[in-house]
């Protein structure tokens, strides 16, 4: 393909563990599809931790304002530190309110054939606001345990309208809002009416349905295949999206996009994978497929497709695959196999 006009400016985040392999591995694939970046390498995680004392550096955070754009590798959690998630971090500095997981089936002969489902958490609010306190009874200072979430009409309306707007964008043809509106009829209730009214305007366009939580983590493991597009509240995301992950092969094959008012960053599902860091046995297909989204993200479509097509092919039809999909391909013999496709498409 004839290279990009012009290089996006982007940061870098190796990350911890097998993140500099897999992410040496994205950036070589990148280059072969002709997609230009002008990265900025910065550190985050526990290499940050060691050598600054913050697993998230403001040079690192300065660099995404800048950029609004970057891709990330797995970071270990420095155990002890008593620092708070980076993830969470992230989420609040840079407002990253929807958080994207696609499910694709790419390794065929699974369980599950032709799942095509895209997932949009809503990543700011819910019961992840982390409202929580004990309230003492008699001598037992645990004896009740009460936690809060919240949600709020402009927060549901943001991510609904961001949902539809991605759905009719990428050519979707349904969006099932889940929820607990049933039991949870304030919390929950205000997502639901709130997207329904967004979905009012997509009406002929995108068709819309409702499921509550428990019965759509049924129907996902029941029959995949009737899901589309599914838009679901902060906690329910949470659970739901490693539930599609594991219908299509794992978190080796699961690609995730936090996306914001500031920023978009995009990055593997799986940590750091200490286990088998450094033997160049890493499944680099999951940042593969961040990356594939990051260039859905930039308007470069058409090289994300020949990505993900590249992908479903040397797993498929040259049965190329890493340890962790059953194969005995080193992250660099899956690499180049990828390259080969890219360069011959
Ligand atoms: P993990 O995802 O790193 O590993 C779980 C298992 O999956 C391991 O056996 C590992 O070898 C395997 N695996 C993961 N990715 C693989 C890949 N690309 N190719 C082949 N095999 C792969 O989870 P963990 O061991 O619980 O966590 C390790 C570290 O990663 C922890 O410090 C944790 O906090 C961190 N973590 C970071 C992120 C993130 O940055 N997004 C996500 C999860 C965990």
């Amino acid at each position: 393909m004839r290279p990009m006009e012009r290089a996006i400016p982007a940061t870098l985040l190796r990350g911890d563990g097998i993140g500099p392999e897999i992410m040496d591995a994205s950036l070589d694939v990148l280059d072969a599809l002709g997609a230009r970046f002008d990265w900025d390498d910065q550190q985050a995680g526990a290499g940050a931790y060691e050598q600054t004392g913050d697993p998230l550096p403001q040079a690192t955070l300065d660099s995404i304002r800048k950029t609004r754009l970057a891709l990330k590798g797995p970071l270990a959690t420095p155990v002890g530190s008593g620092f708070r998630s980076v993830n969470v971090r992230l989420r609040e500095a840079f407002k990253l309110f929807a958080n994207l997981r696609p499910a694709h089936t790419y390794v065929h002969g699974g369980r599950f054939e032709n799942v095509d489902i895209i997932l949009v958490r809503e990543n700011t609010e819910g019961f992840y606001v982390g409202f929580e306190h004990y309230i003492p009874v008699g001598d037992d200072p645990r004896a009740v345990a009460e936690g809060t979430g919240f949600n709020t009409r402009e927060g549901c309306r943001r991510i609904a309208e961001w949902t539809f707007e991605y759905a009719l964008e990428q050519g979707r043809k349904k969006v099932t809002i889940v929820h607990k509106a049933n039991i949870l009829k304030v919390l929950t209730g205000l997502f639901l009416d709130t997207a329904m009214e967004v979905a009012e305007r997509y009406r002929g366009k995108i068709e819309v349905e409702d499921k509550i939580v428990d019965n759509c983590a049924m129907q996902l493991v029941l029959n995949p295949s009737q899901f589309d597009v599914i838009l679901t509240t902060n906690l329910f995301g949470d659970i739901l999206s490693d539930e599609v992950a594991g219908l299509v092969g794992g978190l080796g094959m699961a690609p995730g996009g936090n996306i914001g008012a500031d920023a978009a960053i995009f990055e593997a599902v799986h940590g750091s994978a200490p286990d088998i860091a450094g033997k160049g046995i890493a499944n680099p297909s999951a940042v593969l497929l961040a990356a594939a989204m990051m260039l859905d993200h930039i308007g470069e479509q058409q090289r994300a497709d020949v990505l993900r097509d590249a992908i479903e092919r040397v797993i498929d039809d040259e049965g190329v695959r890493t340890g962790d999909l059953g194969g005995s391909a080193s992250t660099r013999e899956y690499t180049d196999a990828i390259i080969r496709r890219v360069r011959n498409t």
